[in-house]
């Protein structure tokens, strides 16, 4: 086991499962496959920088609350750091580094010039007003100035941030500095410089992969059955690009609970319905209700989970009756449960491939920002599909050449790619 020495331990219940410990077995398996050298090996298992701040928020009816607020930075060999920012109860310090890490070896490997970062405060936000939510992304963002920047750092949202986050970050660090500096995120509004389409990237690259791996099977995506747990900005885009590319979207839960329908939802009066909701799915006509762990092991050809972490584990994953599983979440599958699945001959398109689409236009964004010329929707959508098909294929490649699961060729390509970059530029001083 390598060291990880900037991170605290957790002292957590028997059935916790460490994220950081899994993101770093998932490294060494990366490592053995490739044969790297140890000493490499110990330097990408830590991350660069760790930052913890103090947020003292004033809450509406005059309580003090302080929240601390994290940002890791896992590696720049390749370029500025580049990573979302979560606002959800169980962000922990090693959550946020094990995402970092995760960024890092996702941007090498649908080939983009950024290193891994993440960002995160453990808060509900659906417990906080709009404007204390906008003192405490304002005050982390004045915590972090000398942290981030448009050539150093790039936030862009993640779980229960979004475009309006961003908005404040941006405002926050410009008004900052002196002057506007629109680079300093993505994923930000389209009046201040957001790319069209980001909305729907994250979403639209899992359905461009899912298409792809049923295209190997021999299918198509009109009448596939597919399953989606979570349906906030990744979970509902996929539902409606795949619904418009003709699938039938069978079920679809969010944190309250899910609804089924065996002939297929109609998603966008779903998304509408959600929207008039809370961002709730329970209780739509024409659907049936379903618990969260029922529609895991829903029989279907495409499950995707997009929500948590930690979703399809030992326990359950013999249940899983999906031909394909798309990991649009980061980790909702287990080391032991991706093996298990692995051994049954279910597809499991990996985390750091299946919900790349995100980085790739918050990429495509920062590159028109730099360019000041902003693309139409389609040219976005065309480069987003190159890059993500082109992905795709290598890593089927990489499966094939070394007889490896898709997982392991993923990070083999991603990991090896950042190792040769650290043993070119070499170790300072
Ligand atoms: P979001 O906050 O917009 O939506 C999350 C969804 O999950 C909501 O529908 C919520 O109700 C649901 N959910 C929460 N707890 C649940 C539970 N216990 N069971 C079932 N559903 C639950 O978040 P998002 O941006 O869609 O992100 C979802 C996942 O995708 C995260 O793992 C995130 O890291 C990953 N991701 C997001 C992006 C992006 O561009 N937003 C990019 C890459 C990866």
């Amino acid at each position: 086991m390598v060291s990880t020495s900037l991170l605290p331990l957790e002292s957590p219940s028997p059935a916790y499962i460490c994220p950081y410990d899994q993101a770093c077995s998932y490294l060494e398996e990366a490592a053995r496959e490739l044969k790297l050298d140890q000493n490499i090996l110990e330097v990408l298992s830590n991350p660069r920088k760790v930052v913890t701040v103090s947020i003292p928020v004033k809450r509406d009816d005059g309580e003090v609350q302080v929240l601390a607020g994290h940002r890791v930075q896992h590696c720049d060999i390749l370029g500025p750091y580049k990573g979302g920012i979560r606002y959800h109860p169980a962000v922990t310090l090693r959550e946020v580094s094990a995402l970092a890490m995760l960024m890092t070896w996702k941007c090498a490997l649908v080939g983009i010039p950024y290193g891994g970062a993440k960002g995160g405060i453990a808060i509900d936000p659906k417990r906080y007003s709009i404007g204390e939510l906008e003192r405490i992304t304002r005050r982390y963002t004045s915590e972090l100035l000398k942290d981030i920047g448009p050539s150093v750092d790039i936030p862009a949202p993640d779980m229960g941030t979004s475009a309006r986050e961003m908005a404040w970050m941006m405002d926050t660090y410009s008004v900052n500095v002196g002057h506007a500096v629109p680079g300093i995120v993505t994923g930000k509004p389209l009046s201040i410089g957001g790319s069209r389409g980001r909305e729907m990237a994250t979403g639209r690259g899992v359905m461009i992969v899912v298409r792809e791996a049923l295209r190997d099977l021999g299918n198509l995506v009109i009448g596939t059955r597919v399953v989606i747990q979570g349906f906030g900005n990744v979970g509902s885009a996929a539902a409606l690009l795949l619904h418009e590319a003709g699938a039938k979207v069978i079920a679809v839960s969010t944190g309250s609970g899910g609804v089924f329908a065996e002939k297929g939802l109609d998603i966008p009066a779903l998304k509408a319905y959600a929207a008039e909701n809370h961002r709730s799915v329970v209780g739509f006509p024409h659907a049936e209700p379903i618990s969260n762990a029922e529609l895991l092991t829903l029989p279907c050809d495409v499950l995707i989970p997009a929500a948590l972490e930690n979703q399809i584990t030992e326990e359950n994953a013999d249940q899983v009756q999906a031909k394909i599983v798309a990991e649009a979440a980061n980790g909702p599958v287990t080391l032991e449960a991706n093996r298990a699945l692995d051994a049954r001959g279910i597809i499991v398109l990996p985390d750091i491939l299946a919900n790349a689409g995100g980085v790739v236009v918050s990429y495509l964004e920062w590159v028109q920002g730099l360019s000041y010329v902003f693309w139409d929707e389609d040219r976005v959508n065309r480069e987003l599909e190159y890059l993500m098909v082109h992905a795709y294929r290598q890593v089927i490649q990489q499966s094939k050449a070394r007889q490896i699961p898709l997982r392991v060729a993923a990070y083999t390509l991603g990991v090896g790619r950042v190792a040769q970059a650290l043993s070119d530029r070499g170790l300072y001083p």
